[in-house]
């Protein structure tokens, strides 16, 4: 009993130092920014226990739209990295940067991605469609270039965010083949869904699914009435009954436009924001999951 007793004791002493260890390295994490929640996410995951993220745009935010504010500009100024999307995808992020004075690295976390283009929302012709994290083999090459910025930064950590960021290809590796598999088995003619935004771009390219959203591109510009009696036709003739919001987006015209078309509204799903924490989308795996399911029930029923 004296021997257990002795060995739990040093089992707890053991367990302190480590404790402590671990609060004084916490002083040490590199702050960094990332601009909206997916890509927060992300940043934890790469940086684990080596950073602190702030998100600028956080959970059920809308990045197309986002003002920043005074706290933003302070907190940018105290980061040491600034990890954005890119694309266009924050329009605001220059000015940003200009007004809080921050000298620090901005990386673009989209580099090397095959863009898209998508129709313009303002407009006629094309823009470039931001929304690339919607195919997880993108986002394969966003992990690596986070992990290769956060490299550069913090050079002593470099290794441990390789390794992180290629376990995480793993599991992004996992994603992409249950999802592509969920998709195959949906027949091909059934595959069409309708949305409020045109945010599916990538991911309709990667799975072959065939989206419309009366809003475009961007949630900036709402869609003209001529626009929406043309998605209400078209909704009628190709029988889609698979039509969901968003999380970040106004459903008031989606609900009008269903109501009109006589279909139902599916659940929210997850484009360009994640969910609060213990939401069914706190995690861009979680996300991506979650969308998968939601959109293969939809699709069932066309
Ligand atoms: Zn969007």
């Amino acid at each position: 009993m004296k021997q257990l007793l002795h060995t739990l004791l040093q089992s707890l002493a053991t367990l302190a130092f480590c404790a402590g260890s671990v609060t004084a390295f916490a002083a040490d994490k590199v702050p960094v920014m990332a601009s909206f929640s997916i890509l927060g996410d992300l940043v934890r995951v790469v940086g684990a226990d080596r950073v602190t993220v702030i998100t600028l745009v956080g959970p059920g935010g809308d990045a197309h739209v986002f003002e920043p504010k005074p706290a933003d500009a302070k907190n940018l100024l105290q980061s040491k990295l600034l990890i954005t999307n890119g694309l266009g995808f924050e329009p605001w992020v220059q000015k940003l940067v200009k007004s809080s004075g921050y000298k620090g690295p901005v990386i673009v976390a989209s580099q090397g991605v095959k863009v898209r283009s998508m129709l313009a929302a303002k407009g006629n012709g094309t823009e470039t469609d931001p929304h690339g994290w919607q195919d997880p083999t993108n986002v394969v090459i966003y992990a690596r270039n986070i992990a290769s910025a956060l490299g550069k930064l913090d050079p002593a950590g470099a290794a441990a965010y390789q390794a992180n960021s290629e376990a995480y290809v793993k599991e992004l590796q996992a994603l992409d083949a249950e999802a592509m598999a969920k998709i195959a088995a949906i027949p091909a003619d059934k595959r069409k869904v309708i949305t409020s935004h045109d945010a599916f771009g990538y991911f309709a390219a990667h799975y072959g699914i065939k989206f419309l959203a009366p809003q475009g591109g961007s949630t900036e510009v709402e869609p003209s009435a001529k626009q929406v009696a043309e998605l209400i036709k078209q909704i009628q003739k190709e029988r889609i009954k698979a039509v969901f919001v968003e999380n970040m987006s106004n459903p008031k015209l989606l609900t009008q436009l269903s109501k009109d078309a006589g279909v139902t509204v599916g659940p929210e799903l997850y484009v360009d924001a994640l969910s609060k924490a213990g939401g069914p989308a706190d995690s861009y795996l979680k996300l991506m999951r979650h969308n998968v399911t939601q959109l293969v029930v939809g699709m069932k029923q066309n």
